[in-house]
């Protein structure tokens, strides 16, 4: 699956700029030109990158990332931080913002593309070993355990498990969960999402434990950090 990109940028020569390169280098990028609008879409979309400037109409970069790293749904989401050359630069990483790299105005694209590839690894590598509560989740051995006791999942609870473990508390409704489970091309309906949460639910828990997977009426499901 492509990589979805937030780029937050307010000139608009800029803007083209990267959304070519972007989608050249095989990403999907999204392109933001205020920041309260870039606040609105990390509360409704799924991205894995986003790239902030720090001058920006509305809410500043610096403000955005400070509300990423906030939100327990987006605090693990990488950010690039774009500064202008000289004093805005220092003043910048002074702040303590919480961006995972910075790059300064002007750059090379192809610079730019190379430190999202590489935030974009470091991220792959952390992702491969997921843990809350008593529950461990593999994604390179692909096995899951229960405090000692190995689970045995099916390819599909085992992409829901993944999904719902990479943002505890993050609520997904049945069509987003559909779109990255299942894939967008894929036409299942919605109640095969309550099918497969079902078995996976059935899989991970005994009669006595805490069930982890929380049912939000009328919205999705979630996997809860606080069970048990
Ligand atoms: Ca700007």
């Amino acid at each position: 699956m492509s990589r979805r990109i937030l780029v937050v940028e307010d000139e608009d020569a800029l803007c083209t700029l990267l959304e070519y390169n972007l989608e050249a280098g095989g990403f999907v990028p999204v392109i933001v030109r205020d920041g309260d609008e870039a606040l609105l879409r990390l509360a409704e979309e799924e991205f894995d990158l986003a790239i902030l400037d720090w001058m920006l109409p509305g809410t500043s970069g610096i403000k955005i990332c400070r509300r990423i790293r906030a939100a327990p749904e987006t605090r693990s989401l990488p950010v690039i931080m774009l500064t202008a050359r000289g004093e805005e630069d220092d003043r910048v990483r002074g702040l303590d913002t919480g961006a995972d790299d910075y790059v300064t105005k002007p750059f090379s694209v192809s610079e730019l593309l190379a430190r999202i590839r590489a935030i974009l690894r470091r991220g792959g590598d952390e992702g491969d070993a997921l843990r809350a509560g008593d529950i461990a989740l593999d994604a390179q051995t692909r096995r899951v355990h229960r405090g000692e006791r190995e689970i045995h999942l099916g390819p599909t609870e085992f992409r829901l498990l993944e999904t719902l473990m990479k943002r505890p508390g993050r609520v997904y409704s049945r069509e987003q969960l559909l779109d990255l489970v299942w894939g967008r091309d894929v036409y299942v309906e919605a109640r095969t999402v309550d099918v497969h949460v079902g078995r996976l639910r059935k899989a991970l828990n005994r009669p006595n434990e805490p069930d982890p997977l929380r049912t939000v009426r009328a919205a999705g499901y979630a996997f809860d950090e606080t069970y048990g």
